[in-house]
C-alpha cells in the first residue's frame, strides 16, 4: 500500500460525489479536508461525522485548501472559481472523483457518456448485466457516488454515466468499454459558449483506451463521427445507427434491432422494446453491443430489453385524465431532447415548457411543433425568449407561473384524446429546486385534476 499518512486530501463540494470521495481518501488512509462553499445537507453532515472527517461550509479557508496534495474536485464546480483557480496555479493537482476512486479498483468499468440519454442507456445497461446475475454497481451521475461504491461496496462491475464535467478530471483512468451516446449543444454556458471545448470534454471518454478495449457511438451523428475520423481512438470501434452500414455493429431494418458480435446475430422486434421512441432504440442498441461484449446470452437480452422499467422523468407516462394522456418528460433540459420527445408523439400535444435558458435555439423543434402541437404553456420566470421565438407561430400560447397553474391551463386547452407533455428544454432552477421536483409537482398536479 502506498504511504500516506501525511499527505492532505482535499475534496472541494461536499455533496454525493466529495462526500464518497472524502469517505474513500479516509479509508486509504490520507489526511482529508473537505471544504464546500455552500452549506451541506444534513445528510452528508452527518455521515461525515460519523466517519471522523474534517470539513468546514458556508466558505473555503485558503490556507488549509492550498496545503493540499491532490484536489478532489465535484463535478458541479466550474473551474473559473477562485480557489481552483489559485490551487492550478501553486501546481497542485485537480481531478475528479472518477479519477480518484479509479485508482483503486480494479472492477470491470463500462462509462456511458453523451449529451442525452446518459441516465436511462446506464440504468438500461445495469439492468441488463444484473438480471443476468452479475454483480454491478450503478454510479457517476446517479445514485451513490462510484468512489463511495469502492470504499464500501466493492464491485465486480461498474457502470458510471459520466457528465463533461466529470470528464474533464480525467487523467489517468480508463474505461475498459466507453459508449458516446451523441453530442449536441447543453451546458454552453460553462464552456465559455464554445461548443469545441464541450466536444472535447465528451471525447476523454476514449482517453487511455488500448486495443483490447471497446468504444460504442453513433455512426450516424455527425459530431461524434468528426470527432473519431480526427482521433482515431486505438480501442475496437463498435458503431450503432439507425440503418444498416457496413461498419455498423448494431442497427435497425423492418421494424427490428439487429447487433453483430462476431459470428453471433442477435435480433429482436423493435415493438417488444420496453422503452418507447427512436431515441430509445438508440439507447437499445448501445445498451445491446455492451451486453454481447459482457456475454450475455440472447435470451436475457431479449428479456432484459423487453422488461426494463425506465426511469422517472424521462416520457414517463404519468395518467390519463378523462381521455387525456398525461406525460412527465421534466429530465428534458435541452432542446434536443424535447425534439426526440415531441418525435414520439402520436396525439395532439399540449406542450409544457419554459425555465432557466441555457441558450436554446428553439428554431430545432419549430417544424415538429407546428405540426404536433395544439397550444404552449410556458413554464418559467422569465418567458420572453420564448415568446420572442414562438409568438405568432402557435395558435395557443399562455404563460404560467406555477406547476399547478401549468397543469391546469394545459388541462383546459387539451381536448380528448390529446397528450400532455412536460418536456422544458429548459434547466429547472427558476420556480424548482432540480427537475425531480418539477417531475413530482407535475404528477401530483395531475393527480389532483
Ligand atoms: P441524460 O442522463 O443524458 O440527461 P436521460 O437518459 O436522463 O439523459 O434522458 C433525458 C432526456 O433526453 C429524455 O427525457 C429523452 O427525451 C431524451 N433522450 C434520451 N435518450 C436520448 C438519445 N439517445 N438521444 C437523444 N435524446 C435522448
Amino acid at each position: 500500500m502506498e504511504m500516506t499518512d501525511n499527505k492532505l486530501m482535499v475534496i472541494l463540494g461536499g455533496g454525493e460525489s466529495g462526500t464518497g470521495s472524502a469517505i474513500l481518501a479516509r479509508k486509504k488512509g490520507f489526511r482529508v479536508f473537505l471544504s464546500d462553499s455552500g452549506a451541506l445537507s444534513d445528510a452528508y453532515r452527518e455521515t461525515l461525522k460519523a466517519y471522523g472527517i474534517d470539513f468546514e461550509e458556508n466558505g473555503h479557508t485558503e490556507e488549509t485548501v492550498l496545503q493540499a496534495a491532490e484536489i478532489v474536485k465535484s463535478p458541479g464546480i466550474p473551474d473559473s472559481v477562485p480557489i481552483v483557480r489559485k490551487a492550478r496555479a501553486k501546481g497542485i493537482p485537480v481531478i475528479s472523483e472518477i479519477e480518484f476512486a479509479g485508482r483503486y479498483t480494479d472492477a470491470k468499468v463500462i462509462c456511458v457518456t453523451g449529451s442525452n440519454g446518459k441516465t436511462t442507456t446506464a440504468s438500461l445497461i445495469c439492468h441488463i448485466l444484473r438480471s443476468a446475475g452479475l454483480n454491478v454497481g450503478l454510479g457517476g451521475n446517479i445514485g451513490k457516488s462510484f468512489a463511495r461504491q469502492v470504499a464500501e461496496e466493492p464491485r465486480d462491475c461498474y457502470v458510471l454515466e459520466l457528465s463533461s464535467f466529470q470528464l474533464e478530471g480525467v487523467y489517468d483512468f480508463k474505461a475498459d468499454i466507453a459508449v458516446l451516446l451523441n453530442i449536441t449543444p447543453d451546458h454552453l454556458d460553462r464552456y465559455d459558449h464554445n461548443m469545441q471545448q464541450y466536444v472535447n470534454a465528451k471525447m476523454r471518454i476514449i482517453r487511455n483506451q488500448e486495443t483490447e478495449d471497446a468504444l460504442i457511438y453513433r455512426i450516424d451523428d455527425p459530431l461524434v463521427t468528426k470527432e473519431i475520423e480526427k482521433l482515431k481512438p486505438a480501442a475496437v470501434h463498435y458503431p450503432f445507427g439507425e440503418k444498416k452500414n457496413d461498419s455498423a455493429a448494431a442497427y435497425t431494418e423492418n421494424g427490428k434491432l439487429y447487433i453483430h458480435m462476431k459470428e453471433n446475430v442477435f435480433d429482436m422486434e423493435l415493438e417488444l422494446l420496453a422503452l418507447e421512441g427512436m431515441h430509445n432504440v438508440y439507447n437499445s442498441l448501445a445498451s445491446g453491443i455492451v451486453a454481447k461484449l459482457m456475454d450475455i446470452s440472447d435470451e436475457q437480452l431479449r428479456d432484459s430489453l423487453a422488461d426494463f422499467k425506465g426511469v422517472p422523468h424521462r416520457l414517463e407516462k404519468v395518467a390519463t385524465v378523462r381521455g387525456v394522456q398525461y406525460i412527465n418528460d421534466s429530465k428534458a433540459t435541452n432542446v434536443n431532447s424535447c425534439w426526440y420527445a415531441l418525435q414520439c408523439m402520436r396525439a395532439k400535444t399540449v406542450l409544457l415548457l419554459g425555465g432557466v435558458d441555457k441558450g436554446n435555439d428553439y428554431a430545432e423543434i419549430e417544424e415538429l411543433i407546428r405540426r404536433k402541437v395544439r397550444a404552449l404553456v410556458f413554464l418559467g420566470k422569465d418567458n420572453s425568449r420564448l415568446h420572442a421565438f414562438f409568438d405568432g407561430k402557435v395558435a395557443e400560447i399562455r404563460d404560467a407561473a406555477s406547476m399547478k397553474e401549468a397543469v391546469k391551463v394545459a388541462h383546459r386547452l387539451a381536448r380528448k384524446g390529446d397528450t400532455v407533455l412536460l418536456s422544458p428544454c429548459c434547466a429547472s432552477f427558476d420556480l424548482f429546486k432540480n427537475y425531480e421536483d418539477r417531475g413530482d409537482q407535475f404528477r401530483e398536479c395531475v393527480r389532483r385534476l
